[in-house]
């Protein structure tokens, strides 16, 4: 099955004159994410399987709470602590000894070695500090941004004209313009990095040096001399240079249930 692209979204991102169509991307998909969860999905017998399993991690459990919705909150933590639970007995049966016995009592908090082997005993053992790796939210996010950088690679390859759109756009963030950079030295070919490369690159200097002359100009506003002055396009420069340099969008309220 040929998988799907997102070529209509990445469009849409792309003519929002945004500071990065994938920050613009990334948060339509988490909150679409949080809204499923939280909507009608959670009475669900697979998707809470699944979240029970999973769980969240901490931004994502935050973004949850901040949404609303206090009895599905509720039924999604009631199965995930018992699952929890089950699974806390299970690794505890036998090991209730004493910490003499060669500090064996701490294993549920041992932190996971790099590399740790994939024994049933290994594995048992960090489960608790495995868990608080995986969360259902970022899964399926993964899981759709990277089909996202498949479209972008697909459409610079095979579309000349998104190039030169993607070229008129402000450019990305630092670290999804380093996840499409990535994606691009791993899939094309010599002769098409050799045209597309060079162009990414212009582009994100061109656009950081843009954002340099707004924080500049932010920091000189507050000099008396140019109380008067306009604020060119520097107003929100503090938000928008924080977006370039990490991603996201610190300015943005709360995402709450509609
Ligand atoms: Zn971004
Ligand atoms: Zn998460």
């Amino acid at each position: 099955m040929k998988e799907k692209l997102y070529t209509m979204e990445v469009m849409e991102a792309l003519e929002q004159d945004d500071e990065c169509p994938c920050c613009h991307l990334e948060r339509k998909i988490e909150q679409d994410t949080i809204s499923f969860v939280l909507g009608a999905s959670y009475m669900e017998d697979d998707i809470r399987a699944a979240t029970d399993q999973a769980g969240f991690c901490r931004h994502h459990t935050k973004m949850m709470f901040d949404y609303g919705n206090s009895l599905g909150n509720a039924w999604i933590l009631k199965t995930r602590m018992e699952y929890v639970r089950k699974q806390f007995s299970a690794q505890s049966r036998g090991r209730m000894t004493a910490p003499s016995s060669k500090g064996r009592s701490s294993f549920l908090f041992k932190r996971r070695k790099p590399g740790a082997g994939a024994g049933t005993e290994e594995k048992g053992e960090n489960w608790m500090r495995a868990s608080e790796h995986t969360c259902y939210v970022c899964q399926r996010f993964e899981e759709t941004y990277g089909r996202i950088l498949k479209t972008f690679l697909h459409l610079l390859r095979t579309e000349p004209e998104f190039l030169s759109k993607l070229l008129e756009s402000k450019g990305f963030c630092l670290p999804h313009f380093g996840d499409l950079y990535e994606a691009c030295e791993r899939e094309l070919s010599p002769q098409e990095a050799e045209k597309i490369l060079p162009a990414l690159h212009q582009l994100m200097e061109q656009n950081l040096n843009r954002i340099q002359a707004d924080i500049d100009w932010f920091i000189d506003k507050f000099d008396y001399r140019n109380q008067d002055a306009d604020w060119r396009t520097s107003k929100d420069a503090v938000q928008r240079t924080m977006q370039k340099l990490v991603g996201t969008y610190p300015a943005d309220p709360v995402f709450k249930q509609k």
